[in-house]
């Protein structure tokens, strides 16, 4: 018999990591920046129409220091990458990010010298977001699939520093 079924009915049962992913992913904070027009369909995920403060996200932060989502809206001018990336640095882990919009994810109609193409040759994507410009709706939709990713993952793993050990142990191979 189940440690489950000896327990009285309504007993909650859950693990130490269910309950973090839970309170995680309940308090997001997005960075405060948008890079082009993608940025105005993400502000409107902060009206009353889309109410992105039922997620308890409407805080979005004025410092990276107290943001654990960046949202890259907009297409990544290569003046901008390296300033991308300070910001992705100065968040604290762990964290998250959004590629919001073609241009974000490969560089869309932008297939020149001057953009970036794909932000994710900067700083890893958790979730891709396609559409030009994704509807506010289509933003929504993507925090809830992060959501359920945070809700899911393990405490205590470095994202970053994981990548990189599977990056170079792919090199040495
Ligand atoms: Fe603008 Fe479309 Fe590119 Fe978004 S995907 S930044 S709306 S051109």
């Amino acid at each position: 018999m189940g440690v489950e079924e000896k327990l009285p009915a309504g007993f909650l049962l859950t693990t130490v990591e269910q309950v973090a992913g839970f309170m995680r992913k309940s308090s997001v904070w997005p960075a405060t920046f948008g890079l082009a027009c993608c940025a105005i369909e993400m502000m409107a995920v902060g009206t009353p129409d889309y109410d992105i403060a039922r997620f308890g996200m409407e805080r979005f932060s004025a410092t990276p220091r107290q943001a654990d989502l960046m949202i890259v809206a907009g297409r990544v001018s290569q003046k901008m990458a390296p300033v991308v990336r300070q910001v992705y640095d100065q968040m604290p882990e762990p964290k998250w990010v959004i590629s919001m919009g073609v241009c974000a994810s490969s560089g869309g109609m932008f297939n020149n010298y001057a953009i970036v193409q794909g932000v994710d040759h900067i700083i890893p994507v958790d979730v891709y977001l396609p559409g030009c410009p994704p509807r506010p709706q289509m933003l929504l939709n993507a925090i809830i699939e992060l959501h359920r990713q945070i809700q899911t993952s393990k405490l205590g793993v470095n994202r970053v520093k994981a990548a990189r050990a599977a990056e170079e142990a792919a090199l040495s191979a």
